[in-house]
């Protein structure tokens, strides 16, 4: 699809579109616009940096547009993505849009949101803990709340929003338009979506393409005892934004802490923080006033920090889909980026996992000490040449004890991954 003119949204909305810069639809956009403007309930299956929320914010804002008093309701796992849609949301509406947007999520005070919702937003983005908050003082009502986003669906439940969601609808009319995005499709959500949505229609945008095409990796088996000069000494010789991920709360402090004292300014995401200090810290990151962030897997889905340059996977997650949402931070919106593993002895098989999710086709196997760089085609080519000439292959500095590039793990489209999806479409 060429353009968004196409697609016959109000006035109002192709001057904001114009304004921010959105010419032509991204591939989920060009297919969920369509359909979702013609009332179809949706399951889609998008990830990360494809246009998603434009996909379902878009069509929702043009409905409410046109109608008088018709409202939204989109649901988030987290309180940053919340915020991040509510952006979206209101550069949708523009400045001078009568319709407003309000934004319920916890840790902020409760008195500044029962003001936003005096003035009778029709749009409303939240988490399930506050929105639920909301309904039982009854200071929300969702009875006009004819449509219903729920992103990141599968995140939600893996944060035990189940039941929250269960309440929520509750309140929701019975005869409205529900859309649902997930990157995965357990049987949870299938049953959800069974559950909450009529007739959907499904659809895909091959995210991994898009995702992982433009990502650089690179797996470096390090010591525990080793990581955290390893880490010092990827974080100086890399130019432009890092997004550090570790396990726990307390070591995402830790590691911020040691790095304050080595001369290197780097800020903290993690659930312990007030919403306040997280607000303050990713506002810092995305005006690229710290270069560094250390975040838990808080910080895994859905942000959109454009210039963010270089994913470093302190500690691997425990699942090894996250790793796709975490790296799927870089390369946003077809930029390029790249994405470091540090790999302990103990984690070899949660590499293992995460080998067999990007790169189902290749030979899997976990060798302690050996380290693999990839994902660049110009840079394996160039790689070859060095060798064809008898050029020394370029080496990699860790602090492990083994420094050899043994073979390139260029992230191919999950096949595995998709298959498992297919397979729970029929
Ligand atoms: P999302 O997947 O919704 O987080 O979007 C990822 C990035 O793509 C964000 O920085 C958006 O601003 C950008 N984006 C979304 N839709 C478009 C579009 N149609 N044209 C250009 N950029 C877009």
């Amino acid at each position: 699809m060429e353009n968004f003119e196409k697609l016959g949204l109000c006035k109002a909305l192709n001057t904001s579109l114009h304004k921010i810069g959105f010419k032509k639809p991204t591939p989920i956009q060009a297919q969920a616009i369509p359909l979702i403007l013609s009332g179809r309930d949706l399951l889609g299956s998008a990830s990360t940096g494809t246009g998603k929320t434009g996909a379902f914010a878009i069509p929702v804002i043009d409905k409410i547009i046109s109608s008088n008093d018709e409202c939204a309701l989109i649901v988030t796992p987290t309180r940053e993505l919340a915020k991040q849609v509510v952006n979206v949301v209101r550069d949708l509406l523009g400045p001078s849009c009568p319709i407003k947007a309000s934004c319920l999520i916890g840790g902020e005070a409760i008195s500044k949101q029962l003001n936003q919702l005096r003035r009778k937003p029709r749009i409303i983005i939240g988490t399930p803990g506050r929105i639920n908050d909301h309904l039982e003082r009854k200071s929300l009502s969702l009875k006009k709340a004819t449509y219903l986003v729920l992103d990141e669906t599968d995140r939600m439940l893996d944060m035990g929003f189940g039941i929250q969601i269960d309440e929520i609808l509750k309140y929701m009319p019975q005869e409205r338009q529900t859309l649902m995005f997930s990157a995965t499709f357990p049987k949870n959500i299938i049953t959800l979506s069974k559950k909450y949505l009529k007739n959907p229609e499904r659809i895909s945008v091959d995210a991994e393409n898009t995702l992982l095409k433009n990502i650089k990796h690179e797996i470096i088996n390090v010591d525990n005892s080793n990581k955290y000069k390893l880490l010092v000494e990827q974080l100086e010789k890399r130019e432009g934004a890092v997004l550090v991920f570790a396990k726990t709360k307390h070591s995402t402090e830790k590691i911020a802490k040691n790095l304050k004292t080595d001369g290197i300014k780097a800020g903290v995401l993690n659930g312990d923080l007030r919403q306040s200090k997280r607000d303050k810290i990713m506002k810092s990151f995305r005006e690229n006033k710290i270069k560094v962030l250390i975040a838990t897997d808080i910080a895994s889905r859905g942000l959109d920090v454009p210039h963010l340059k270089h994913v470093i996977n302190y500690d691997l997650p425990q699942v090894a889909e996250d790793y796709i949402h975490r790296i799927g931070r870089t390369a946003r919106a077809g930029a390029s980026g790249e994405a470091i593993c540090f790999i302990s002895p103990s984690e070899g098989h949660l590499w293992l996992n995460i080998d067999i999710l990007i790169n189902p086709d290749a030979k899997h196997q976990y060798t302690p000490g050996k380290n693999t760089s990839g994902g660049s085609k110009k840079k394996r080519d160039s790689a070859a040449k060095r060798k064809s000439f008898g050029e020394k292959p370029k080496r990699k500095s860790n602090g492990s004890a083994s420094k050899k590039t043994v073979r390139s793990s260029e992230a191919k489209p999950k096949k595995r991954f998709y298959a498992a999806k297919k397979k729970s479409k029929k």
